[in-house]
């Protein structure tokens, strides 16, 4: 494994495009390049921070405030306020959101990693991060690695707009299966939140 490969193994997968980067792989592939500082990355906290530090062969810098170690956040949704708009579905980098076109939507806690990326796109402002109801679910960064992933090739295959389209059709061919998968997880959610 090159040393690109294994500074990108070594960030927690969340996509969260804070360090300025569009995701972690372009952030590993700068770190790489010498034109990055290792402690960009404020989910990674100082294991990870030391840890990149350490690979690239660099003394460690002082933590920054806000590359401590955070707290375990998850989306959650406001049904209640939700349009369906599906801007949020768009955002997320490992199909956390579950929803339709003029559906409610909800977040799988299991497959989020509170990046927040869906937050400020929301029209109504019916997204907001709240602690994880059990640190136990959160999303390993193995799979959201792999989820990921597998984002980029299906929007490879289709393209973002022919993805866009397809999801729009979905109302007509499965709306009824997804409401079904939005009440269960809805359910879920309020049982937890109780
Ligand atoms: S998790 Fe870290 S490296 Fe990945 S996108 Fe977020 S800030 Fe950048
Ligand atoms: S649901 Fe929101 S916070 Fe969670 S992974 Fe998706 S975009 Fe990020
Ligand atoms: S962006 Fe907000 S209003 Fe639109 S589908 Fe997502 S939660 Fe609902």
């Amino acid at each position: 494994m090159n040393r690109k490969a294994l500074l990108h193994n070594l960030l927690p997968q969340t996509q969260c495009r804070r360090c300025g980067f569009a995701d972690c792989e372009a952030y590993a592939d700068s770190m790489n390049s010498g034109i990055s500082s290792p402690n960009l990355c404020p989910p990674g906290g100082e294991t990870t921070r030391e840890a990149l530090f350490s690979l690239l062969g660099m003394p460690v810098e002082p933590i920054r405030p806000i590359h401590k170690d955070e707290e375990v956040l998850t989306a959650l949704i406001y049904e209640d306020e939700c349009i369906g708009c599906t801007k949020c579905i768009q955002q997320c980098p490992t199909d956390a959101i579950i929803g339709a076109q003029s559906v409610i939507h909800t977040v799988v806690e299991q497959w989020c990693t509170g990046c927040s990326l869906c937050v400020s796109v929301c029209p109504t402002d019916c997204i907001t991060l709240v602690p994880i109801s059990d640190p136990a679910l959160r999303i390993s960064v193995n799979e959201s690695g792999v989820r990921y992933s597998e984002m980029k090739e299906r929007l490879a295959v289709h393209g973002r707009l022919d993805e866009q389209r397809e999801y729009l059709d979905v109302e007509d061919r499965k709306q009824e299966s997804l409401k079904d998968i939005v009440a269960a997880a809805l359910e879920r959610k309020r049982q937890v939140l109780e």
